[in-house]
């Protein structure tokens, strides 16, 4: 389920709050998000990524060689990185 930490209008502010770019002020982590949610780019997002465990870790295809990597890793600057 993704959550407001997950959006790209999202500035974390501490564990439980950040701002949102977007709709402008706080809101709380763990509460719905709204129909501007904007996903972030990450691992779990990339075409290359794949066999991902109950852990959240799984295998990149993207890059020169294969590794593993978190799902929830940030890939904005990864240059492997395809939009699924
Ligand atoms: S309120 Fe909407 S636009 Fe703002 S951070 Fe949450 S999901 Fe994203």
């Amino acid at each position: 389920m993704n959550k407001h930490s997950d959006c790209k209008n999202f500035v974390q502010f501490d564990v439980f709050k950040g701002f949102c770019r977007k709709n402008g002020g706080f809101v709380l982590i763990d509460t719905e998000i709204c129909p501007a949610f904007t996903e972030k780019t990450k691992c779990r997002n990339c075409s290359h990524f794949c066999d991902v465990n109950e852990e959240g870790i799984g295998t990149c295809k993207g890059l020169e060689s294969e590794y593993w990597a978190y799902e929830n890793m940030d890939a904005k600057t990864c240059e492997g990185y395809e939009a699924k």
